[in-house]
């Protein structure tokens, strides 16, 4: 194999794509692939060795959450937690006819209230300022009620910007309105209690934190009841049929452990970091503007944007080095208009088009930061001699 072809990169900054597998979640798995095979719900004792490693996962992602065990469906990611928790709020009783939501939902959410929308429920999506922070005096102030869902990321994958989440299920709650939210970016980095915050449904990925792609969860509150997306047998109280994926279920709740324990050093740890590479970054490069609150942050990540040069331009050079980080929201890789969140942002053209995304993990280190500060700003110089748009 030649250099290109290489799919380890050596430096990965790409962790709101996706995480490593922990070496303590892979091996908590493994005896599942390997000896560990029976079926959940076999009536043998071999079957109820496993069943017990499902439930013991699902306390420890209620952990995480500040959930109860059976407040919690396993699913296979993100976007399917989030479709589910839509689903039980068009099930709920009386008719629902309203979503408020905003301008930077990940597409997992976004494209589920457009279609709900094409179907005829009212979508209203409220805009965000510069910073990518959103004014709950007037969403206060929209037309909420009891047909109404709430559906607001926690954090946003392009910018780590974190909503007030607090603040939006209290005001869901005024109105009788209900309340979700995409925490696929936050959970296992900011600290959660669902039960606090009054949320009726969350939505998590395993591969955000540490666990295998495949795996997911949604939180709902007791007492609300969920259709299936599927038809089937009795698996996870019917709502997701299909024998349970038990390796990942219980790699699952093996991270969802690790993130509450590690969870206060790692984001010191990343955010100190984190910090240093955009102080370096922003100070080193021609033209270099970050993107996003520069406090409202997850610790883990920067996004910088380099006047006049593209995108994909920074990344491939950087690949080149071994280096990987992210254009644009994984999702959108491949198109090369600038991103909604950007957009969403009033990000001017020319500047949202360079944006770049660097997000750190509990496994980057300070070497690694130490060669993306020294590489980057040549990358930068190198492009702008290029760049039809910068003026002499
Ligand atoms: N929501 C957010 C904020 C995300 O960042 C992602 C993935 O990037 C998703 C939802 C979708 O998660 P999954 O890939 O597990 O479906």
């Amino acid at each position: 194999m030649n250099d290109t072809s290489r799919t380890t990169p050596v430096i990965y900054l790409d962790n709101n794509a996706t995480t490593a597998v922990a070496p303590e979640v892979l091996e908590v798995m493994m005896p599942f692939f390997r000896d560990r095979y029976g079926n959940p719900s076999s009536i043998h004792r071999f079957g109820g060795l496993v069943r017990r490693h499902i439930d013991r996962s699902r306390e420890q992602v209620a952990a995480l959450l500040g959930a109860a065990p059976d407040e919690i469906v396993f699913t296979s990611c993100g976007s399917e937690s989030d479709n589910m928790a839509f689903q039980g709020f068009r099930a709920l009783p009386g008719t629902r006819t309203r979503l408020i939501t905003s301008t930077v939902e990940h597409p997992a959410v976004r494209n589920l209230c457009k279609h709900l929308q094409q179907q005829g429920t009212e979508l209203l999506e409220v805009e965000v300022d510069s910073e990518g922070m959103l004014d709950t005096d007037a969403i206060a102030k929209l037309p909420i009620d009891e047909h109404t869902l709430l559906t607001f990321m926690w954090a946003n994958n392009e910018t780590g910007v974190i909503f007030p989440i607090a603040q939006l299920a209290h005001i869901a709650k005024q109105h009788g309105a209900a309340v979700h939210t995409d925490a696929v970016q936050a959970a296992g980095k900011m600290p959660i209690d669902v039960h606090t915050l009054g949320l009726d449904y969350l939505a998590l990925s395993g591969h955000k934190l540490h666990a295998p792609k495949g795996v997911g969860a949604l939180y709902v509150r007791k007492g609300l009841k969920l259709p299936p997306l599927m038809f089937g047998g009795h698996q996870e109280n019917g709502v997701r049929p299909g024998t349970e994926n038990v390796p990942y279920i219980v790699g699952l709740g093996a991270a969802c452990e690790m993130a509450m324990k590690h969870r206060d050093e790692d984001n010191a740890a990343m955010r100190g970091m984190r910090d240093r590479l955009e102080r370096e970054l922003l100070s080193r490069c021609t033209g270099a503007k970050r993107n996003g609150h520069p406090a409202q942050r997850l610790p883990n990540t920067a996004n910088i944007s380099f006047e006049f040069i593209e995108g994909e331009a920074i990344l491939l050079l950087l690949d080149e080095k071994g280096i990987a980080a992210s254009s644009g929201s994984a999702c959108t890789t491949g198109s090369l208009e600038p991103s909604h969140v950007m957009r969403a942002m009033g990000v001017p053209y020319t500047t949202a088009h360079s944006s770049t995304r660097f997000s750190l993990s509990r496994y980057t280190t300070e070497q690694e930061i130490d060669t993306v500060i020294r590489e980057m700003p040549a990358i930068i110089e190198k492009l702008r001699a290029i760049s039809p748009y910068v003026k002499e």
